[in-house]
C-alpha cells in the first residue's frame, strides 16, 4: 500500500461554512439507549476542531439496515442527548429527514458553531443504490463535506462516494487516525499473521474470507460466522444463527484455503442456549452434538484454548467479530477470554493486535480492553477489505480530489 496523502480539515475553507461530516453512529444500543458510545468520542476531534473554527455542523449518518424505508425503532434521534453530552453539554439538534424541507429547514435555522443530526440515511433507498440525484440533494444542503467514515468508506454509497464527487472534501480526524495507523501497521506486517473472525454480519463478510485466506496465515472462524461454516462441514447447528444459502461459498474456503497456505480453525465445542437472553439451562457441548432445540451463542472453553494456541505462532493478529452474543453474559466469555490472551501476548512484545468493528470494540471495551490492543479501529468490514488491498470507493474519491486540488494549485 503506497502512501496517500488526503486534503485535511485544515485545507478545507469552513469557517462560518456549512459542512456536511457523514460520521459512522451505527453505536450499539439496546431498548433505544446507547450502550457503548465509542463511536462518538472517536468523532470529538473532528466535532470539536469544527466548533472551534465556527462551523456550522451538519451530521448525516445510517443506523443499522432499515432497507430503504422509515422504521422508527431504528431512528438516530436518541444519539441526540448521546452526542451532546460527549460535546460537554452542547445543544445538538435533529432534523427528522436527511434530505427535502424538513432538512433544509433545520440546516437554515443552523448557527455558526452549531450542532445538527440529520435522520437516517438509510431511510431512503436511494443512499445505498448510490443515486446520484439523491446524493446531490445532500449535498446541497452544505458548502463543503469531510468523510469520517472510514468504517462505511468500502460502501459505494450516496453519501460516501457521491457527495464527495460534487463538494470539496476532506478527511475528517478519525478517518485520517485510522487510514495513518492502518497503513504504518502494514507497511511491514510481522508474520505470521492471524485473522479472526466473528460476529452475525455473515452474508457481508463471508465472501471477503475468501481473499482474506490469501493473505493471511492462519484463520480463525468464531462466532455466528463459524456457524455456517460448521453446517457446510456437516454438523447440525440446531436453531444457530446461520446462513445455509452460503454453504458452498464456506465449503470452497474451507477447500482451497489449505493451497493458499492459510490454516483455518473453526470451533470444536459450542455454548448451547434456548435463547440468546437467557441465561438458564446453557450447556457446553461438542460441535458434534449441537441438540436440535440449541443455538450455538459462543464459543465453548476448548475452543478459546484452541484459538489462544493459533495465535501463540503469530506475531500479528487482526480481529473483527464477536466470539459469541455478547452483549448478554455470559455469552461474553468466549470473547473476552481470547482477548485477554490477546492482550497478554500484545503487553509481552510477542504480537501487534489490532482489533477492528463496532461491536469487537464494544465488545473489548466492555472487558475493559481497550488499551490491552495496539490499535482498536472502528471499522469492520471496510477494515477486513482494506487488509485484502481492496480500493475503498470512499477512500478512492478522496484521493482523486486531492490529487486534483493539488495539480490546481
Ligand atoms: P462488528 O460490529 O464488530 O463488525 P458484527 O456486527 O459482524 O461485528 O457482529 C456483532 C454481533 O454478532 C453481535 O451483536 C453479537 O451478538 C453477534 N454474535 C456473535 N456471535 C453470535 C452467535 N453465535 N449467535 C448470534 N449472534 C452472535
Ligand atoms: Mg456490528
Amino acid at each position: 500500500m503506497g502512501r496517500i496523502t488526503f486534503r485535511r480539515l485544515e485545507d478545507l475553507e469552513v469557517a462560518g461554512k456549512t459542512v456536511l461530516v457523514r460520521a459512522d453512529l451505527n453505536v450499539p444500543m439496546q431498548g433505544g439507549r446507547v450502550t457503548d458510545s465509542t463511536r462518538i468520542l472517536r468523532l470529538l476531534p473532528t466535532l470539536q476542531y469544527l466548533v472551534k473554527k465556527k462551523a456550522r455542523i451538519v451530521l448525516l449518518s445510517h443506523f443499522d439496515r432499515p432497507g430503504g424505508i422509515f422504521v422508527p425503532s431504528l431512528s438516530l434521534s436518541p444519539l441526540v442527548d448521546a452526542i451532546s453530552e460527549a460535546l460537554g453539554g452542547r445543544p445538538v439538534q435533529f432534523g427528522v429527514d436527511c434530505v427535502g424541507p424538513a432538512a433544509r429547514e433545520a440546516v437554515a435555522r443552523l448557527k455558526p458553531g452549531e450542532v445538527l443530526l440529520l435522520e437516517n440515511l438509510r431511510f431512503h433507498p436511494e443512499e445505498e443504490k448510490g443515486d446520484v440525484q439523491f446524493a446531490r440533494d445532500l449535498a446541497s444542503l452544505g458548502d463543503v463535506f469531510v468523510n469520517d467514515a472510514f468504517s462505511c468508506s468500502h460502501r459505494r454509497h450516496a453519501s460516501i462516494t457521491g457527495i464527495a464527487s460534487v463538494l470539496p472534501s476532506a478527511v475528517g480526524r478519525l478517518m485520517e487516525e485510522e487510514l495513518h495507523m492502518l497503513q504504518r501497521i502494514f507497511s511491514k506486517t510481522a508474520r505470521p499473521v492471524a485473522a479472526i473472525v466473528g460476529g452475525s454480519k455473515i452474508s457481508s463478510k463471508l465472501a471477503l474470507l475468501e481473499n482474506l485466506t490469501s493473505v493471511v496465515d492462519v484463520l480463525v472462524i468464531g462466532g455466528a460466522m463459524a456457524n455456517t461454516f460448521l453446517y457446510a462441514e456437516g454438523y447440525d447447528v440446531g436453531k444457530s444463527l446461520v446462513e445455509k444459502s452460503l454453504k458452498n461459498t464456506a465449503k470452497n474456503i474451507l477447500a482451497r484455503a489449505g493451497k493458499k497456505g492459510c490454516r483455518i480453525v473453526l470451533p470444536v465445542d459450542v455454548v448451547v442456549a434456548r435463547s440468546l437472553e437467557s441465561q438458564r439451562g446453557n450447556k457446553v457441548v461438542g460441535v458434534d452434538h449441537i441438540p436440535a432445540w440449541g443455538i450455538a451463542a459462543d464459543i465453548g472453553p476448548a475452543t478459546v484454548k484452541l484459538f489462544c494456541e493459533a495465535v501463540i505462532p503469530c506475531k500479528t493478529a487482526v480481529w473483527n467479530g464477536p466470539m459469541g452474543a455478547f452483549e448478554t453474559a455470559p455469552f461474553d466469555s468466549g470473547t473476552i477470554m481470547l482477548a485477554r490472551y490477546i492482550a497478554l501476548l500484545t503487553g509481552k512484545k510477542q504480537l501487534r493486535s489490532i482489533g477492528g468493528g463496532g461491536d469487537t470494540v464494544a465488545a473489548l471495551a466492555r472487558a475493559g480492553l481497550e488499551d490491552g490492543f495496539s490499535y482498536l479501529s472502528a471499522a469492520g468490514g471496510a477494515f477486513l477489505e482494506w487488509l485484502e488491498g481492496k480500493e475503498l470507493p470512499g477512500v478512492a474519491v478522496l484521493e482523486r480530489a486531492s490529487r486534483k486540488a493539488r495539480s490546481r494549485a
